[in-house]
């Protein structure tokens, strides 16, 4: 990654969303594919810019191969993408950033992680209070028993994988394109909502999802502060508060440094 210096009102606005913060304050963060840019993840809905051709050699979309009606019809088509995004995800581990949500999450009184990426690069580094919102390619379970598994390398298991209990076919507990999302999830987002917060954090997300702009949608309307970390223009970039377009771990490293040990600022 080249190394990038944020410009003279990048620091200013990085300066200002620091002294935003105290332990008391509640931050939401939002995290999208960017996040696991920096681990040189190629990113497709949290795993897989693999498939930025738009279709596969199948004929059909990614979203379709990956979709719970394709697997449901064909299951060996939708695992033989997942097990190439697995491969992906195995030869890459989190980054700086994740490490710093992670560090972050100890020194504020509510700090949680919404993330759509499913590599789990989030838990890896550390994050507790944390929502998986598309689930973990790494966490199996069978379609037919109770048995589950945590996969930590695709490497070294079969695709399609078969439970060790029944022999039947196994899948992630990911969301595949047209599933609903997971009852946990939705629980844990939901409680997050009434607990509330007070400055949002959008990184290394497109928002696309509904569920995914609504944070920076919400502060947006209630005037609360929302900071976006993406190098790219997105759909709510014109609504946040701050805009910072600079990689996740550029950014984190100096609002923490910031924060953490403000006598060493500049
Ligand atoms: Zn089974």
């Amino acid at each position: 990654m080249d190394f990038q210096k944020p410009s003279a009102s990048q620091s200013q606005a990085i300066d200002e969303i620091v002294n935003l913060l105290n332990p008391q304050t509640r931050i939401l963060a939002v995290t999208g594919a960017g996040m696991s840019a920096d681990s040189g993840l190629p990113t497709y809905r949290g795993v897989g810019g693999l498939y930025n051709s738009g279709e596969t050699e199948q004929g059909m979309t990614i979203e379709q191969l990956l979709s719970g009606s394709t697997f449901r019809n064909n299951p060996n088509l939708t695992w033989k993408y997942l097990g190439q995004i697995g491969k992906a995800c195995g030869a890459a581990k989190f980054n700086r950033g994740h490490e710093l949500l992670a560090i972050m999450e100890h020194h504020f009184e509510d700090f949680c992680v919404l993330t759509q990426n499913i590599d789990g690069f989030h838990r890896d580094a550390g994050s507790k209070n944390l929502i998986e919102i598309h689930g973990n390619l790494h966490h199996l379970k069978c379609e037919a028993c109770d048995f589950q598994k945590q996969v930590d390398t695709f490497e070294a298991i079969s695709i399609p994988p078969l439970c060790d209990q029944c022999q039947s076919l196994m899948r992630p507990k990911v969301v595949l394109f047209d599933e609903m999302l997971g009852r946990d999830s939705i629980a844990h987002l939901t409680r997050q909502w009434q607990t509330g917060f007070d400055v949002v954090f959008s990184i290394g997300t497109t928002s696309v999802f509904p569920y995914i702009a609504e944070p920076v949608l919400h502060c947006h309307q209630t005037g609360k502060v929302s900071i976006e970390i993406n190098p790219t223009e997105t759909q709510v970039s014109n609504l946040c508060t701050y805009r910072l377009p600079l990689p996740a771990t550029i950014v984190l490293e100096e609002i923490w440094a910031r924060y953490s040990n403000p006598k060493k600022s500049p």
